[in-house]
């Protein structure tokens, strides 16, 4: 199965909405599509508060959700993508680690 795009997907930034302050929740609504999800906060500077989605499927802190066929998920939920492939090193190495231990 090809992986999907990102971009092939609806995006929500929360860095371009509106929360009200101590919102502990937010309402998205795409098309006809609409789901309450849980906001987390995390101290930013000048004792503001910085908010996040909490992801409904891994309650990951997330900037970005996508809406796809399964509803609002972040994009590690949904095996996004990016547009440029770039694995790093990293990733190979978490991979091999994980087969030897399942030897
Ligand atoms: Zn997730």
């Amino acid at each position: 199965m090809a992986k999907t795009k990102t971009n092939q997907l609806h995006r929500v930034d929360i860095r371009g909405m509106d929360i009200d302050e101590n919102s502990k929740a937010v309402q998205i609504s795409i098309d006809n599509y609409s789901c309450c999800v849980n906001l987390k906060t995390t101290p930013c500077n000048y004792g503001n508060v910085r908010y996040w989605f909490e992801c409904p499927y891994c309650c990951g802190r997330v900037a970005v959700l996508y809406l796809g066929g399964s509803g609002l998920a972040c994009q590690k939920c949904y095996g996004l993508a990016y547009p440029i492939e770039n694995k790093s090193k990293s990733d190979r190495a978490v991979e091999s680690g994980f087969k030897e231990e399942n030897v």
